[in-house]
């Protein structure tokens, strides 16, 4: 049955409103008592369907530019049913030789994809969130080593807080990681050189000269335009100083794949850790996310749960990936990514990157030659920052109608995109991430951004 919808859902998915609204009324369908006896798998499952593919956000259509969120390859997507086919507890080696040879498998490719060196240790997790995490709670094992301290046996009490420094790019989830390892979410000293939030290399370089064991966060990709940090420097700076470099490369990380934009990522393979998304630029279904470390060995140190002396390497066959991460029992993650890769490769990957770079490109040239649209940031990657800006309307007044123009679209519906502050003014920043956007598309989101913001300007 679900096989059977595929096909028609999946076909329609590139003609259809992001979202339906007024399939809205079918979100109280789910509701309602829990049944004594159930109606039934064929039921229960042709009304989850019914209702699902109405109701549902086709935010895995190509028009989708809100946040950063990534489409689904169809191998990655039957992956993902292959994965929930064979149920797999993907925890221990003992339970699934299969997803642990498969999650060694793709951790190997992504290394080799993003040019980080082989000896690399890596798990799979379901999030950038739990990946930047995973290497943070890295990097705390380290610095309470550092100061005399196992943090896995004893915790953090009576050590001094952690310095951590980044560029005030850094994203709300490395900030949510530090609060859940007990850091605190505020522990993070942005050091910053404009009101875009870049980078103050030498102001760096002097604090990290009068403080301690420090942790860098290098963020390969920042959600409002695109722009990276110096990464390389920042590895230059660590070096000097002994700090721990992670690097957050949510989305980022995928530039090493393409010769036009590698450049933003120069200096990766020197970091200490790294987090990344599959469920982004890789187009995988959610959830998919990874974290590598340079010592293969602190993943264990971090993660291992049982005080236990087998600590696995990463050319051993037995993973049990379990004790390399922050989950225990775990779905076999790997199968969509093994097959999105095996499916498409390399060069097919680089050519999905550098397509959406040129769709970018395309929506940054239509924007700059609007005389109603304003570029707010050079376009590096897949995200374009601009803001609506028609002659007349007072400068004062500009905020309030990009703010109002955000909300207008996404109640509209044809395409997704929202809004952020940059630099101090309010600014639609679609990202384009899904290997389905066409060039109609991108065109398509500046008519349908210029009729609204023109319809909310006659209004006025
Ligand atoms: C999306 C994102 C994250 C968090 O990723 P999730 O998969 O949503 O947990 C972290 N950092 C950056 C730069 C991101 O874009």
């Amino acid at each position: 049955m679900v096989a059977r919808a595929a096909g028609p859902y999946l076909a329609a998915l590139p003609h259809q409103p992001v979202r339906d609204r007024t399939h809205a009324h079918l979100l109280k369908e789910l509701d309602g008592p829990l049944p004594e006896d159930g109606d039934g798998t064929m039921t229960a499952v042709s009304d989850l369907l019914r209702i699902g593919t109405r109701a549902a956000t086709h935010s895995s259509g190509p028009r989708f530019f809100h946040f950063v969120v990534g489409g689904a390859t169809p191998a990655a997507q039957a992956g993902d049913w292959v994965t929930s086919l064979l149920d797999q507890a993907a925890g221990l080696w003992l339970t699934s030789p299969l997803a642990a040879q498969a999650e060694t498998t793709v951790l190997r490719w992504l290394k080799e994809m993003f040019g980080l060196p082989a000896g690399h240790g890596g798990v799979l997790t379901p999030s950038a969130t739990f990946a930047n995490l995973t290497g943070l709670a890295c990097a705390r094992h380290w610095w309470a080593g550092r100061h005399g301290v196992d943090v896995t046996a004893d915790g953090l009490a009576g050590l001094p807080r952690m310095p951590v420094f980044s560029s005030g790019y850094v994203h709300a989830s490395s900030r949510k990681a530090l609060q859940l390892l007990g850091l605190g979410r505020d522990t993070v000293r942005t050091v910053t050189r404009d009101d875009a939030g870049r980078l103050d290399v030498a102001a760096l370089d002097r604090l990290l000269a009068d403080t301690g064991p420090a942790v860098l966060i290098a963020n390969a990709g920042e959600v409002n335009a695109g722009d990276f940090d110096p990464v390389d420097e920042m590895a230059d700076l660590a070096r000097r100083h002994g700090a721990w470099l992670h690097v957050d490369g949510a989305f980022g990380l995928f530039a090493a794949l393409s010769p036009h934009t590698a450049h933003l990522v120069r200096g990766i393979e020197r970091a200490d850790s790294l987090a990344a998304d599959g469920h982004k630029w890789l187009n995988v279904p959610y959830e998919s996310g990874f974290a590598f470390v340079r010592e293969p060995s602190a993943l264990g140190r971090a993660f291992g749960s049982w005080n236990a002396a087998y600590l696995p390497e990463p050319d051993d066959e037995f993973i049990n990936y379990n004790n390399l991460g922050p989950e225990s029992s775990r779905r076999a993650r790997a199968l969509p990514i093994w097959a999105t890769l095996r499916a498409y490769g390399r060069s097919g990957h680089r050519a999905m990157v550098e397509r959406h770079r040129d769709l970018a490109v395309r929506l940054g040239d239509a924007v700059r030659d609007s005389a109603d649209l304003e570029l707010l940031a050079p376009v590096n990657l897949f995200v374009v920052c601009f803001r609506y800006r028609p002659p007349g309307v007072p400068k004062a007044d500009l905020d309030e109608l990009n703010r109002r123009l955000g909300e207008e679209l996404v109640a509209d519906g044809r395409v997704y995109a929202g809004t952020t502050t940059y630099r101090g003014v309010v600014a639609l920043r679609p990202a384009i991430v899904n290997w389905r956007t066409t060039a109609d598309d991108i065109d398509l989101l500046v008519s349908v951004v210029r009729e609204i913001g023109g319809r909310l300007v006659d209004r006025t």
